[in-house]
């Protein structure tokens, strides 16, 4: 532990981030991480506590306080080292991580948690401006083949965990480019797309070979970004491959039917995100969808929903409102109930803050034409969530006379996404589960392993739509059972 009484001494301080009205005008990343000696006093705010609920809050279970400490020492090294022996890309999640480890972290309970997420942030930063990430490619080679279906985090970190087991790795992405929704839902302004190129160089130096523009299986019918020019069909890859990972995400999105449903300028959140992406790398798209002098409506409050947000007013939108079904929570939550859990309360992102009408407990009717087959309007309404007396579960009650008309020229379905596109999964013929993810445990024996033979799963494809710091862990503890079940055992940290 650096300084005792730290924690004590310093308050949280925030990374600084370009003001709202300046960054509205360009894509790139407007947060500017921790300097060396603001990093050290934020580590030093760290109480060593005994029990580290935010190792536990956090997914891949980074040894926080370690890293805490190195970094208030200024040993940024062992730091970097210690960050990522759990953590193969702490560049994404330094950056898009929602730090669950924050909501756990003791300090929490009375003050202004450490701020974990810059500091994590701040470490690989300095790593990689240091020259310090290197290719680790492994000492010898096993002969076995892995073929692994999808470049999102979950797929890269088990492509990166088998390699430097010394695994012959092949990963198949159906886009041009890799990354999975790293690369084309994240808009560059939350994450330039610089740090996965990086990435993936180090990969391919450590001995991955990528193969983009190859979709395994059929077409799976959902509306996401395909811009595959090839198929390999699923027992190609059974029979050449000594395993295989199938980590292709949760594509199929929510969709919301109210008449009106059909009409043009009402797509998708992933219609509209890839495209813009795809701009930003330099791509020419024919037709993109613009939010430009237009009244948007973003439909759905998460993630998804706020990079509309924060797309849309690039583009210079006429006005930009978002609805969300829920109430709207509360402001602060109360820790006595939540901690060290996530908590439920209002959340405003850095897209909110650069302007949106956002409206709680709303739902939508019906979309309405201007004539000529394109969104004019919409018609919602107010609901009151009320408990079921029979089932004790609360149900959606239409608040009546609450209905009202929103202009809307754009309107953007960002209600999530109920599944994985079923065709790959049917294409291999693995068990689904309830949900329609791919059936597999994550604990024993079979963790990891779908119902056909040398076949695993990982990442949102496995556990449902989830974040990047869970496919990044899945990823890597998937990698272990595969070196297990290829090997006998591993040596691969879980
Ligand atoms: C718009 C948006 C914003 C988000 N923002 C955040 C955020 O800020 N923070 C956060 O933690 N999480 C965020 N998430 C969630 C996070 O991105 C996902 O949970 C995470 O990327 C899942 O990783 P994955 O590797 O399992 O799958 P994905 O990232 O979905 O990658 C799957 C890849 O597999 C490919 N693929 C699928 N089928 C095939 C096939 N048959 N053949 C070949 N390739 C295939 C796909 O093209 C894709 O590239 C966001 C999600 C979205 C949609
Ligand atoms: S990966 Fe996320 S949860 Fe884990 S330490 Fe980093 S910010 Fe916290």
């Amino acid at each position: 532990m650096g300084k005792i009484t730290g924690f004590l001494e310093y308050q949280r301080l925030e990374e600084a981030a370009e003001a709202p009205e300046s960054r509205r005008k360009h894509w790139h990343e407007f947060v500017v991480h921790l300097t060396d000696e603001q990093a050290a006093v934020q580590g030093a705010r760290c109480m060593d506590c005994g029990i580290p609920f935010c190792n536990n809050g956090c997914p891949v279970n980074n040894i926080i306080p370690d890293f805490n400490d190195l970094v208030y020492r200024q040993d940024w090294k062992t730091a970097l080292d210690v960050l990522h022996s759990t953590n193969n890309f702490p560049e994404f999640t330094g950056r898009v991580c929602p730090a669950p480890c924050e909501a756990a972290c003791t300090l929490n309970i009375n003050n202004d948690p450490v701020g974990i997420k810059s500091i994590e942030h701040a470490i690989i930063d300095k790593g990689w401006a240091e020259g310090w990430v290197v290719p680790q490619p492994p000492a010898k080679k096993t002969g076995k083949a892995v073929a692994i279906v999808g470049s999102g985090p979950a797929g890269l970190a088990a492509a990166q965990q088998l390699a430097r087991a010394g695994h012959e790795v092949t990963v198949f992405e159906k886009n041009d480019r890799m990354g999975g929704l790293l690369r084309y839902g994240i808009p560059d302004f939350k994450m330039e797309k610089s740090h996965i190129d990086r990435r993936v160089a180090q990969m391919q130096a450590e001995g991955v070979t990528f193969r983009t523009g190859v979709r395994v299986g059929k077409l799976g019918g959902a509306k996401t970004s395909d811009f595959s020019k090839e198929t390999v069909e699923a027992g190609q890859l059974i029979a050449e491959f000594d395993a295989v990972v199938l980590a292709g995400g949760a594509e199929m999105p929510r969709d919301l039917q109210v008449p009106g449903r059909e009409l043009r300028g009402v797509h998708y959140a992933m219609e509209f995100l890839p495209q813009q992406n795809k701009v930003v790398a330099g791509d020419k798209i024919r037709g993109q969808i613009l939010a430009t002098g237009k009244h948007v409506v973003v439909i759905g409050g998460g993630d998804t929903g706020s990079d509309c947000v924060g797309t849309s007013n690039r583009h210079g939108a006429a006005s930009v409102a978002q609805f969300e079904l829920l109430p709207q929570p509360p402001a602060q939550e109360n820790k006595e109930l939540t901690w060290p859990y996530w908590p439920v309360k209002l959340r405003t992102s850095s897209s909110h803050e650069e302007g949106v009408a956002r409206d709680w407990a709303v739902t939508t009717k019906r979309f309405n034409d201007d004539g000529k087959g394109n969104v004019r309007s919409l018609t919602a309404a107010r609901i009151d969530w009320q408990k079921d007396p029979m089932t004790g579960q609360m149900k959606m009650v239409e608040v009546p006379g609450s209905e009202f008309d929103l202009p809307a020229d754009l309107v953007l379905l960002a209600m999530g996404f109920v599944s994985p596109a079923a065709a790959v999964l049917e294409a291999f013929g693995i068990d689904k589960d309830t949900r329609g993810n791919a059936r597999a445990a994550t604990e024993g024996k079979d963790g990891y392993r779908t119902s056909v033979e040398k076949v695993f799963a990982a990442g949102d494809m496995r556990r449902g739509q989830s974040l990047v710091v869970w496919a990044i862990r899945e990823g890597r503890q998937c990698a272990r059972a595969v070196d297990e079940y290829l090997m006998g055992d591993s040596t691969l940290p879980r």
